[in-house]
């Protein structure tokens, strides 16, 4: 492991992490009415960061009813639309503001690098606040030229009380994913943060107030997806349930939703193909499928975890990513220098072990990384070769720094291998080739297709996915269509 200097905690998240972690509901913190609670674990040395506060289904409704009454009664319910974006873009000052506690909070409980957050996670959630602060004023409906002497128009309102439900990869980042478009909106929130990860969204609650955001605009609940989850997916008076996570879980939050006809928008798992063709820059093509796969220790939903390489260029584009695997520097996020952190848990660190050996014992050649670190969660990254379509670890999410690579011999048969996954998230292209990229472009069936890039994301542009990677849009204005409800109103002029 990597022993480069270690960045020493803020005096701030020492004394955040010594508090009492409790639930954040109308405003204020308050105790679980079961004083049940669980442990967080540092991921990089499996100790115990804090203990939260878990709630349980009273905690669920309590929390409920706040939202509610805060959509239906409370202050916000009558803000004008400016006042609502004022709110919203002063909680993106606040967390600009607190941004390196925030990294520290999350490099802690997840275990990715200091770097990344600091470049990535928090200027991404810091601009989904301003973006979605002024669209709060910008929610506008039509006006329809109708048969007969009519005046009709649509308003866009907000759906009500929305249930939001994150996993552990990006803490912080899809925290502010979820809450933005809705607040924008006018809607109220009640968010479910990964049980894995429950710290930063508690930080951001204390921001929440400073804000000044009135009563239960906002309230925050960690527990168990089985428990505290599962309750806020069932209570009558959740109007939208908004889920980022596995596909497995997004089936059964789905059914369960139809029992109250609940609004549901599912981002969840990928398996998605970076394609390289024989007129690539091969030098920036291994760059990017590289960053594609191992970004984040390739906890990321849309990672390019499959490769598609033209036989022209497959040795030289194979020496290019390999020779990449040598500078990665793996040890604790919390270290400066290290360029990967350990996985988010035990139980990651097997998944993607046992995929591994998997992949050995289902015969793709292993061409490097492998191994696991015997201390914490940290797994080499790792690339197999000579993958079939068949095989488990070129078909299943592996959600690890794993790499499974396919020669072809033309964009036709990239095309059909890249398409033939049950999932359809994020797809990469390398070509020089404008028409060849534009054409390809066209005919993959993904949410995201990066041209000579890998993973871009933007507050203003539409993120989501095909077939079993859910349905829905995050970010844009794509993203109010999941918080809105669209009304005709018809008025007689006779
Ligand atoms: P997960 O196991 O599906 O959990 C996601 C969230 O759902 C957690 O908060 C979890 O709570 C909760 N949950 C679990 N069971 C539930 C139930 N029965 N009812 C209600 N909530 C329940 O996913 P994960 O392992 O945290 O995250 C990794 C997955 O997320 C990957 O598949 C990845 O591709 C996907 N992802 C997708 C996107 C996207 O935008 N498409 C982005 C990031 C990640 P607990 O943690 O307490 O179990
Ligand atoms: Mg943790």
């Amino acid at each position: 492991m990597n022993t480069i200097q270690t960045i020493k905690l803020s005096q701030v998240v020492s004394d955040f992490l010594k508090e009492e972690k409790k639930l954040f509901i109308n405003g204020e913190f308050v105790s679980s009415t079961d004083g049940k609670t669980f442990h967080t674990l540092n991921p990089a040395n499996n100790e115990v960061l804090a203990d939260i506060h878990e709630a349980s289904e009273k905690d669920i409704d309590r929390a409920v009813q706040a939202a509610k009454n805060a959509f239906e009664n409370g202050p916000w319910s009558t803000m004008t639309p400016l006042e609502r974006g004022d709110l919203i873009y002063k909680l993106a000052l606040l967390i600009e503001e607190h941004k390196q506690y925030i990294a520290e909070i999350d490099s802690l409980d997840n275990g990715k690098p200091m770097s990344e957050l600091l470049e990535n996670d928090l200027p991404n959630a810091i601009g989904q606040f301003k973006y979605f602060s002024g669209w709060a004023s910008k929610l506008v409906g039509q006006h329809i030229p109708v048969n007969g002497n009519f005046l009709n128009y649509t308003r866009h309102e907000p759906i009500g009380v929305v249930g939001q439900i994150i996993p552990w990869n990006f803490p912080f980042m899809m925290a502010a994913w979820k809450i933005a478009p809705a607040l924008a909106t006018g809607c109220t929130v009640v968010l479910k943060p990964a049980e894995q990860t429950p710290l930063s969204a508690l930080y951001l609650a204390k921001l929440i107030q400073e804000a000044g955001f009135p009563k239960g605009v906002i309230n925050i609940v960690n527990g168990h997806g089985e428990n505290t989850g599962s309750a806020l997916v069932k209570h009558p008076s959740v109007d939208k349930i908004a889920f980022t996570g596995s596909t497995e879980v997004g089936k059964i939050i789905m059914k369960e939703a139809a029992n109250t006809m609940k609004r549901v928008t599912l981002e969840l798992g990928g398996k998605s193909p970076n394609i390289v063709l024989d007129d690539a820059n091969v030098e920036k093509a291994a760059n990017g499928v590289f960053a594609g796969i191992m970004y984040n220790q390739g906890e990321v939903c849309s990672a390019g975890s499959r490769a598609y390489v033209h036989s022209s260029i497959y040795d030289e584009f194979m020496e290019r990513l390999v020779s990449l695997t040598k500078d990665v520097k793996l040890g604790s996020g919390l270290q400066s220098g290290n360029t990967m952190g350990s996985l988010v848990s035990q139980e990651q660190k097997d998944q993607v072990m046992n995929y591994i050996e998997l992949g050995k014992a289902e015969g793709a050649k292993l061409i490097c990384g492998g191994k696991a670190l015997d201390q914490g969660c940290f797994v080499e990254p790792t690339i197999f070769a000579d993958v079939k379509d068949d095989m488990r670890i070129s078909k299943e999410e592996i959600f690890g720094p794993v790499l499974v690579v396919s020669k072809v011999e033309s964009e036709q048969e990239a095309l059909e291998r890249a398409n033939n996954s049950a999932y359809g998230l994020g797809a990469g292209i390398w070509t020089q080739n404008i028409t060849r990229a534009h054409n390809m472009a066209n005919r993959l069936k993904s949410g995201s297709v990066w041209i000579n890039c890998y993973n871009a994301t933007d507050p203003a542009s539409p993120f989501g996915g095909y077939k079993n990677s859910g349905f829905g849009r995050e970010m844009g204005s794509y993203a109010l269509e999941n918080y809105t409800e669209v009304k005709s109103i018809w008025v007689s002029l006779d």
